[in-house]
Parts: structure tokens; C-alpha cells; sequence
């Protein structure tokens, strides 16, 4: 049913990805400016995050030896170090971009969209030593310049859009990048989340249901050969009953087995990889996805 899924390493049935989205509180300043200064109960709750979930998920990561991508905005970076070494502590997990300071892409200038990379950049080749390889676009809100700027700035992937099963290459005719689709229903926020602050009313899962969810999507991939990636939150997956479902969901993989493991770096590595031998091709997109408007007017 997957019509063309990559030779995965060492016969792998498929790959997954475990990548977490590392926002803190700078969702909730981006969401409402100086506005959060008195919102004391999202800023509370999304310190959740460095604080609490995501070192109780690097150590889940890390005993089970599954490597972990955390996508850091570089206010973040910059605001939680200890958060950042806490995520490079086991050794292979990675760091990616995930804007400066949370800007969906889509609603600022050209000029302003550029400096969130650079800063963002910045913050990363400080804490690791290199450039980021990858990058996700904050609340997944790429504008029609996103995938351009960030050929031009030397990145390798991107895991913004809910495109396909397996890896796809988005070529501007002048530079390419690996696009690593996420499952549009593997955001947990779909799962846990209802908070007017955050304008994400959603009914709260039972954890047993989000792993229902996750399992039935992972047992496809599994199947069929696809690429699994997660796009979780530590301050909703990090908490306890969420963190035990996914403790059973790791269990469930290693369980079944012919798993592929690996960061989204490792992943897009290994995706160039096969391009460059010629042992496998992938589905091409051009970008911009859209040249011109469909519909000339706007609805009233
Ligand atoms: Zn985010």
C-alpha cells in the first residue's frame, strides 16, 4: 500500500523517529506578547516542560538506548541550559531548529523570517559546535520562503509537513532538502491538550487512547515500510500517565521488532544516501508548492 518505501538500514521493516518539539514558555509569549505577563498559569504550566518532562524523557529514551531529536527554539537554548545538556548528556540524541522565538513563519516579513533562522543558527552551532541539520517550522506554519531560506542556510532536512509515508525530496531547482513528513495525528496536543492560553481546546485522551492512537499508526508503518515521527511536546508527553504510555509504546516496538531507531538527522543522512547510490528515489515536490493563487480573491 506504501508504494515505494526506502531499503531501511539492516532490513528494517521501517523507521522511527522520536522528536519532540522542546517550546517552554515561549509559546505562550509568542502567542500573546507582553500579554503573558499575566498569564502566570500557561507560563507555569509549559516550564513543565525543561523542568520536569523532558528529563523524565530523556531518561525513558536513553534506558531503552533510543536516540532522540529535540527541536529547540534558540530562546530556549538560550533560557534553559541545563535543558540542553540534559538533551546532549546521552550522547546521540540531537538538537534542530525550531525558530528563534517561536514566529510562525507565515505571519512576518521575508527579513524577519530570515533572522529567526539566523538566530536560531546561532544558538545551536554555540551549544553543539555545527550548524543544525534540520529544521521544524513553529506550530508548523512554513510561509512560501521557509523551504527556499533554508536550502539557501545549508540545512539538510525539514519535518514541517504532513506529506507523505516515507521520506520525499523538496527540490527548488536550486538545492534540495529531505522533507521527514510527520503523521498529522501524532501531534499530542490532539491528544492532552485544552488551554484557552494556547487556543488548543481539544477533548483530554485517556493515555491508553493516544497510545491506541500512536500504535495503530506505528503498526501500519510497520507493515508497510513507512517512516513513524513523532511531533510531541515534553510538558503534555512528559507528564506521568502520558510517559508511561509511551514507556508501552517503546516496549510495543522493541516487542515487534526490525525496528529502525534513529534520529531525523541520521534519517535524512541516510535518505541522501541511497539518492547518491541511485538505490532508491523518492517522491520530488518543487518549492514553492505554489506558484501563484488558485482562487484571485479572498472570501468576503
Ligand atoms: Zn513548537
Amino acid at each position: 500500500m506504501i508504494k515505494n518505501p526506502p531499503p531501511w538500514p539492516e532490513g528494517a521493516r521501517c523507521a522511527v523517529g522520536f522528536s519532540f518539539d522542546v517550546d517552554a514558555e515561549l509559546v505562550v509569549h509568542a502567542a500573546h506578547g507582553p500579554g503573558a505577563l499575566d498569564l502566570p498559569h500557561a507560563i507555569a504550566h509549559m516550564r513543565y516542560d525543561p523542568a520536569v518532562g523532558l528529563p523524565r524523557l530523556v531518561d525513558l529514551f536513553a534506558d531503552h538506548e533510543i536516540p532522540l531529536t529535540c527541536f529547540v527554539p534558540g530562546w530556549v537554548i538560550d533560557t534553559y541550559p541545563d535543558a540542553v545538556e540534559c538533551i546532549l548528556r546521552p550522547g546521540r540524541n540531537e538538537i534542530a531548529h525550531h525558530g528563534h522565538l517561536h514566529l510562525s513563519p507565515n505571519q512576518h516579513s521575508l527579513d524577519a523570517q530570515r533572522r529567526e533562522l539566523e538566530e536560531g543558527t546561532r544558538r545551536i552551532e554555540q551549544v553543539t559546535g555545527n550548524p543544525p541539520r534540520g529544521y521544524r517550522a513553529p506550530y508548523y506554519a512554513a510561509s512560501r520562503h521557509t523551504f527556499d531560506l533554508l536550502i539557501e542556510g545549508g540545512f539538510d532536512y525539514d519535518s514541517s509537513l504532513f506529506a507523505d509515508d516515507v521520506p520525499i525530496l523538496l527540490d527548488s531547482g536550486r538545492g534540495s532538502l529531505v522533507e521527514l513528513p510527520v503523521p498529522a495525528s501524532v501531534d499530542d496536543y490532539n491528544q492532552y491538550v485544552s488551554s484557552r492560553a494556547f487556543d488548543y481546546l481539544m477533548k483530554v485522551s485517556a493515555p491508553r487512547h493516544a497510545l491506541e492512537v500512536y500504535q495503530a499508526e506505528f503498526d501500519a508503518m510497520w507493515e508497510l515500510g513507512g517512516l513513524w515521527v513523532t511531533a510531541w511536546h515534553p510538558a503534555v508527553s512528559g507528564r506521568p500517565a502520558p510517559a508511561l504510555a509511551v514507556r508501552d509504546l517503546i516496549e510495543h516496538m522493541l516487542g515487534k521488532g526490525e525496528v529502525w531507531f534513529a534520529t531525523l538527522g541520521e534519517i535524512a543522512a541516510y535518505v541522501r544516501r541511497l539518492i547518491a547510490e541511485g538505490s532508491w528515489a523518492p517522491r520530488i515536490e518543487r518549492v514553492p508548492l505554489l506558484a501563484a493563487p488558485v482562487v484571485e480573491t479572498a472570501p468576503e
